[in-house]
């Protein structure tokens, strides 16, 4: 059976064991999605797809391997029937000067927050064709304006930008592609920057962040529920005291 053919539409979320991608999962399966939740912390996702409930699963999967999406994707299929919307949430934002002290960030960065998205998008597109569907990427304000000091970042998310715009082109009408670049939001995002003096700045910048994962979450939910003729192709929203 195509997922089309059941009533609810399915949803793949990937980084969904916390921040935009679990409150994207508390946002759309009350809207009536059943939901897939990818992301390497298995037990997030678990309690995560049992606080949902009936047509919420968790499946552990990296999206830097491919082996391992195309295994979620079988499972999709299986066990949902296939999805019809993939949301590229996953990502890692490891800032810091540019030097060859923070090459493996660069590295990280570029296969989880690009090819990631990539990898993910060409492993799940046929069930995403079959029958219409969503493919919603996760850019940031770092995908339209560069700062000293988020390079490879912002590389990372300016390619979302134009790979996303050139899907746009070659899926429509039947794949709608949406673009969602968010300033700073209330998430663990910036724990994981290896490099010291950043950190600690950049933490207390998020640490003071007024806007909440669950409010660009509700902007997803609202971008996919809308008539299927219609398509918001980006939406940039920033907390609004944020200048840059
Ligand atoms: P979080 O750190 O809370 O979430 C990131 C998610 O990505 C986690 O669920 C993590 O899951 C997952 N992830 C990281 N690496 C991998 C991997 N190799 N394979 C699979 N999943 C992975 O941050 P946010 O919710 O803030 O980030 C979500 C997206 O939003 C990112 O793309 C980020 O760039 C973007 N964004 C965030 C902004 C913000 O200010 N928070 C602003 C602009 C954009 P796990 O570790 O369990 O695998």
């Amino acid at each position: 059976m195509s997922s089309s053919e059941h009533s609810s539409p399915v949803a793949v979320i990937t980084g969904a064991s916390s921040g935009i991608g679990a409150a994207a999962a508390r946002s759309l399966y009350p809207a009536g999605y059943r939901v897939a939740l990818l992301a390497r912390r298995l037990d997030r996702i678990t309690s995560l797809a049992d606080e949902l409930g009936d047509g919420a699963i968790a499946i552990e999967a990296d999206v830097t391997d491919r082996d391992g999406l195309v295994a979620a994707a079988e499972r999709v299929k299986a066990e949902l029937g296939g999805a019809d919307v993939l949301i590229n949430n996953a990502g890692v934002m490891l800032l810091g000067p540019f030097s060859a002290d923070q090459r493996d960030d660069y590295r990280n960065m570029i296969q989880v927050n690009l090819m990631g998205a990539i990898t993910t998008t060409e492993v799940f597109l046929d069930q995403l064709k079959d029958g219409g569907g969503d493919i919603v990427n996760l850019s940031s304000v770092a995908g339209r304006t560069a700062r000293s000091g988020n390079g490879v970042y912002a590389a990372t998310k300016w390619g979302i930008n134009g790979w996303s715009e050139s899907l746009r082109q070659e899926l429509l009408p039947d794949v709608r592609v949406t673009l969602i670049e968010p300033g700073v939001v209330d998430t663990e995002l910036p724990t994981h920057i290896t490099h010291e003096g950043t950190r600690e700045g950049v933490q207390k910048m998020y640490d003071a962040a007024t806007v909440k994962p669950e409010e660009v979450a509700e902007i997803i939910t609202f971008a996919l529920t809308r008539p299927r003729h219609l398509v918001i192709n980006e939406i940039l929203l920033r907390p609004a005291d944020q200048l840059g």
